[in-house]
Formats: C-alpha cells, structure tokens, sequence
C-alpha cells in the first residue's frame, strides 16, 4: 500500500536577517534535500544533533513552515501548497507531541478543556456530556485518573503533563502523530514510562509516528526505521536492527559510539568509530561537498568536492558517503597526499 507520508526533495531556507544596503541576505538552509516515507502503523525515528533540521522537517511536514522546493504527499494528497481547507484538515489529521510538557499547556486551562480544545475546534463532539466522555476516555487512555479533568497542569509532574499533551494529541483521532523530542526534558525512569505509553496507544489505536529525537538511545526500544539526519541532509535510512548492528555512515557510527554501553563487547565496539570531534557547522554556510567532511575521519579530496548520493547498500538501507559508492572507490582508496 502507499505510504502514509512521502516527502521529497524538501527544501527550507530562510533569511537569517533581511539583507542590507542591497546585499543579499544570509541564507539559512535548515533542511537542504531530503527524501523518506512513513509507512501506515509505524514509527520513523528522525535523528540527528541539534540544528541538523530534523524540528524544521517536523515543522514543514506539518505545513507550518513554508517549502523552498520539494513535495509532501500525506495519505495519497500533495499538500506542497495547501489551500485553506486542505491546511485546516491537516491540523487536526496530523497532531504534535512538543519536548516540553511545561510549556505546551496552557496554564489558566484546566485539564478538561486543555485536552477537550481540539474536539471543540473541530466540532467533534455535540454535548457538554459527550465533550465530558470524551475526555474521561482520553485520560483513561493516558493512565490518568478521571478527576484529573478539573485541576490545572501546575498540579501535576512532568511525565503527566506530557501525558496530558498525548491525550490532546489524540482528541483530533489524528493519523500521524510528530513527537518532537516527547521525552527528552524527563527523567530517565519517567521517560521509558511515556515510551511504553506511546507504543501501547500505537499498538491500540493504529497510530503512526514520525518521532524526532537528538541521540539515537531513546529510539531504539520505539523506532520501527531511523532517518538520519547531519545539516539538512539524510545521511542514512535503514531499519532498526540494521542501524544498530551495521550502521555504516560514518556519522551515524559516531552517533553510536557515543551511546554508553554497559558491557561493550570489543568486536561491536572496534567496529565503531569514537565520538567525533568537533562541532555540528553552521547550515548558514555549509561547507562544500559532503557536510560531514570537516568532521570525518575518511575524508578525501573527493568529499571536500562532492556531495555523495545516496546509495542502497542493501533492500531499505541506504547511506549518503562515497565510502560505500562503488564507482567511486578509486577516489576513495587513493586519499590525496597530506605535506
Ligand atoms: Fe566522510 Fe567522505 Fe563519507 Fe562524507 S562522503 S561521510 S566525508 S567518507
Ligand atoms: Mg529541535
């Protein structure tokens, strides 16, 4: 069957100031050609350090940033250039999880109209008594009391704030769901709770993530496929299993090896590079070729030059480096010369 979400080419730029004395403005490419899908029922991890444009990809997938170029198809409808009424059905079939549960509520609201807000919106209930059974059932789904309903969010912790923001998610009965980093602003013991949480709705309710995180420790118990991103591209795609057991970007192997493990077996561990050096460029000036070469160990001449394609080192696990491009092993066994 057809993806639930397609997304291609997707670029987004945007002015970092205006531009003066008619100079052209300082250009930010947050997200700079990205492609991926998201499959009906499961979870696509979107990882990367901060400012790698995973938030703005989020942002743009939900249309509330503008595309310099590319195309988003969500359930078989290109929604590029969305028109009023497309964009008002998109906010209630695609929902948001935010990192910060303190944040995302309303603080004069009580629980009964914070998650309550979008049937009101979207006009899916018709009765106060039905608005009311509605919300008892979304904080039942949650793990919450029904007595909750008449406090406000200072009343209550972070992991049930942030349940309190999953039950507004899924007032809408929304298709996709985007958790931008739900679980990051938790407790370490709070967190597995809230995963478990959004496995079991999905397990449940049919839902389909797209789960935006900055290491790749917490997707790993939740991600079905992981997307990784560095500086506004994909640098590699493959299925869970795969990526932890033979990533083969040398970002990613980074990623990995700055997870600690308890009882490192040396062979898994060896195959690993250290933690790279450095920090993430800017995506105001990226650097030429592939953006990842002033940060990786193998980098040659030819990466300085050229941005790698993707290449599908096997059936759904592709990875952007010209390590892995057959046609360009030459180039890369032959290094250039360091005086
Ligand atoms: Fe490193 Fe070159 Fe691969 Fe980029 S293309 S990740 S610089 S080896
Ligand atoms: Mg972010």
């Amino acid at each position: 069957t057809a993806p639930l979400l397609q997304v291609s080419g997707l670029k987004v730029h945007f002015p970092l100031r205006p531009g003066l004395f008619g100079k052209p403005a300082a250009m930010v490419k947050a997200v700079d050609g990205v492609d991926f899908t998201v499959h009906h029922g499961e979870t696509l991890g979107l990882v990367g350090e901060s400012g790698c444009g995973k938030s703005t990809t989020g942002l743009a997938v939900l249309r509330m940033t503008p595309l310099t170029e590319g195309r988003i198809v969500f359930d078989g409808e290109d929604i590029s250039h969305p028109d009023a009424a497309t964009t008002k059905r998109l906010r209630r079939k695609m929902q948001m999880v935010y990192q910060d549960p303190f944040g995302a509520l309303n603080p004069r609201m009580r629980v009964l109209d914070i998650i309550g807000e979008p049937l009101r919106v979207h006009r899916l209930t018709r009765t106060r008594t039905e608005y009311r059974a509605r919300v008892m059932d979304l904080l039942d789904r949650v793990g919450l009391k029904a007595e909750m309903a008449d406090r406000y969010p200072h009343e209550f912790s972070g992991g049930q704030r942030q349940r309190i923001g999953i039950a507004r998610a899924l007032a809408a009965e929304p298709s996709l769901i985007i958790c931008d980093e739900p679980v990051s602003a938790l407790d370490v013991s709070i967190q597995a709770q809230v995963i478990n949480l959004l496995e079991d709705l999905q397990r449940d309710l049919g839902l389909t993530y797209l789960f935006v995180a900055h290491d790749l420790a917490v997707v790993r118990h939740l991600c079905h496929r992981i997307v990784v991103m560095y500086l506004g591209r994909v640098v590699e795609v493959a299925d869970r299993e795969r990526l932890y057991q033979a990533p083969r970007h040398p970002y990613t192997r980074a990623l990995l090896g700055a997870i600690p493990i308890a009882d490192p077996d040396p062979e898994i561990q060896a195959r690993f590079n250290p933690s790279v050096d450095g920090e993430v460029p800017s995506p105001i000036d990226p650097p030429p070729g592939c953006p990842f070469h002033p940060r990786c160990p193998h980098a040659t001449e030819l990466c300085r030059r050229e941005a790698p394609r993707p290449i599908d080192v096997e059936d759904g696990h592709s990875v952007a480096c010209h390590l892995h491009d057959p046609s360009r092993a030459t180039e890369m066994t032959h290094p250039e010369p360091s005086y």
